[in-house]
């Protein structure tokens, strides 16, 4: 089942989908009075990534806005590469969406009698043939802008082409020596229309059918069959489909479907600087290692945006902000990082985590002493309740929270400066320990015993920061992965250019060695024993001042913390 992801409504602007579809259900109109019924149709050779997530909002919310229905269908007509592992990831992924196709659940393949069906319709109604041209000849005679192509078996006896057609089903006809062609006008403009191929002979396992089949139908002779047969009112598309629309049209109005004709629309992909957004190349990532695997939290893939710590909730919102439109364009990732940033400030627990740890002894502060402090989990909401934090003289704090001599505006911890531990003291800094090699090994402080909480009794002002820190003697290690966009160039994709080239060395930084608060082994237990990990969200918080950190989904385990961060803060100084 789906689960539930409320999205606030969209602002109440019609986009020009719903244009189209409230003319066609108006009275009078192509489709008036019936369900509006919709489809998302992903080939299943690979995971869906983002820009798949704006098709999903875009099939489903239009079926959703209008009181229709939405159909999921994997569309695996071409039988190379497909699987069943790609079947399941992308069922998985609609639903963590929050998208639910009910009991609609089709295979573009189990169209495949229909369609042969169809074809030797068009070949008895004389609008299809046999043609022997192989590819290269083909190619050769495709004509130009201006210029027909030519085909020597376009007028073929309509027998002839019958008993043709049953030789390259029945497997008597080696790969690439036949094609069946749509007769339609050699000379078009539109070269999709110069009697295009509806079916070839391939010889080869279909991940479902098996061997059944040795002739397959192709995609723009499939499509429109397969949306029509499931009673499709509009058929929703990328803008690539744009110039095809004149054969899906074609198709719908020459094979005798017994329903209503579907309307294809199209609106423009999706795409988002520093990354590449075609399966072909992601799974060229995967497969050549470049990545760790399809859900590397790199990846704008789905399952990979949801290792790395976003929410369903987040890409959805992204998905509605950047809108409808037929022009394309290419989103910043930042947006994409602004939404997760403005959901999880919502939602996630603040705790206090170390990335670079350096000692802090509050040298007067008693050895073995040690109190509790409460933190909020959620300022922006206390119905989130407090959660408990230990404070003792051994602390951890960060690195580039100190340094030995203070840069202007600096205001974190140096020798002499006054500056408030998160939630517990003011302390001040009264010295600091190097090794031989010059490192700084551990910072020395007082604390101020009438500043419980983090004000000073006497009402004096601090000047300086407030930082965040761990007690040594209740936190664990963990090890942090640090992304960074995965392709250094922000259009990687261009023509004249190799997107692997681009590939940012220091895509990923390993730390261990991080500093957490003891709690998370029980956060990190129980999320354990969750039965789906990698189909959900892992446990995920604010690092006080660092980002939002979410546990690995595959790695993270009781006694061993893996945590990724899904997004920085924004940080206003910058040494
Ligand atoms: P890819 O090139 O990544 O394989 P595709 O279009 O071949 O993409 P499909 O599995 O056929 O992938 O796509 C399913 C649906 O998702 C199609 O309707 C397609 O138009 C849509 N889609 C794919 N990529 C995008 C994108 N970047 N933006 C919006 N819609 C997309
Ligand atoms: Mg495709």
């Amino acid at each position: 089942m789906a689960e539930e992801v409320k999205i606030p409504e969209a602002e109440g602007t019609k986009n020009f989908i719903d244009n189209f579809v409230e003319e066609d259900t108006a009275p009078g109109g192509r489709v008036a009075g019936m369900q509006v019924h919709t489809r998302f149709p992903p080939e299943p050779n690979g995971y869906l990534h983002i820009g798949h997530c704006k098709a999903l909002c875009i099939d489903f919310g239009t079926a959703e806005k209008y009181g229709g229905i939405c159909n999921l269908r994997m569309d695996d007509t071409n039988p190379a590469k497909e699987d069943t592992e790609y079947v399941e990831a992308i069922q998985q992924d609609i639903h963590w969406l929050g998208f639910d196709w009910g009991d609609r659940f089709f295979y573009g393949s189990d169209y495949f009698e229909k369609d042969y069906e169809y074809a030797v319709e068009l070949i008895k109604k004389g609008l299809a043939y046999v043609c022997e041209l192989t590819p290269e000849e083909f190619r050769a005679n495709r004509g130009d802008i201006g210029v027909p192509a030519t085909s020597p078996y376009r007028d073929r006896p309509i027998e002839e082409n019958l008993r043709l057609f049953e030789m390259m089903k029945n497997g008597q006809v080696e790969e690439g020596k036949m094609t069946l062609r749509a007769k339609i006008d050699l000379g078009s403009g539109n070269f999709n229309l110069r009697d295009p191929i509806i079916y070839r002979v391939r010889f080869i396992n279909h991940h479902r059918q098996g061997t059944k089949w040795c002739i397959f139908p192709m995609y723009d002779f499939a499509h429109p069959i397969q949306d029509a047969l499931e009673g499709i009112t509009h058929s929703l598309c990328t803008l690539e489909f744009e110039e095809h629309r004149p054969l899906y049209d074609w198709v719908v109005s020459n094979v005798s479907i017994p329903y209503y004709k579907p309307r294809q629309i199209e609106f423009a992909r999706l795409g988002i600087d520093h990354t590449v957004m075609s399966k072909r190349k992601l799974r060229q990532l995967v497969e050549e290692h470049y990545v760790s695997g399809w859900d590397d939290p790199r990846m704008p893939t789905l399952c990979g945006l949801r290792r790395r710590g976003y929410t369903a909730r987040s890409i959805r919102n992204f998905c509605e902000r950047i809108g409808v439109s037929k022009a394309a364009s290419t989103v910043e990732y930042g947006f994409l990082e602004h939404c997760l940033r403005e959901d999880l400030n919502l939602t996630a627990q603040r705790t206090m985590a170390v990335l670079h740890p350096v000692k802090l002894t509050v040298t007067n502060y008693p050895e073995g002493q040690s109190e509790i402090f409460n933190v909020e989990n959620n300022p922006t909401d206390p119905s989130q309740g407090t959660h408990e934090i230990t404070f003792s003289r051994h602390l951890w704090m960060e690195a580039d929270d100190f340094l030995p001599e203070p840069v202007p505006k600096y205001k974190r911890m140096y020798p002499g400066n006054e500056v408030r531990l998160k939630g517990a003291y003011l302390v001040t800094c009264t010295g600091f320990v190097k090794d031989e090699a010059g490192n700084i090994t551990e910072v020395l402080c007082e604390y101020d015993p009438q500043s419980r909480g983090g004000d000073p009794a006497d009402g004096r002002k601090v000047k300086g920061a407030t930082i965040h820190w761990v007690d040594a003697d209740n936190c664990v290690d963990a090890e942090v992965r640090l992304y960074d966009n995965l392709f250094s160039d922000p259009q990687p994709d261009g023509p004249d250019k190799n997107f692997l080239d681009a590939l940012n060395p220091d895509s990923l930084e390993v730390l261990t060695g991080c500093k957490v608060e003891k709690e998370m082994v029980q956060v990190a237990e129980e999320f354990d024993r969750r039965e789906n990990r990698t189909g959900t969200n892992a446990p995920t918080f604010q690092f006080m001042r660092l980002g939002y950190f979410c546990m690995d989904n595959r790695d993270c385990r009781a006694d061993h913390l893996v945590f990724n961060r899904s997004v920085s803060l924004k940080d206003s100084f910058k040494k």
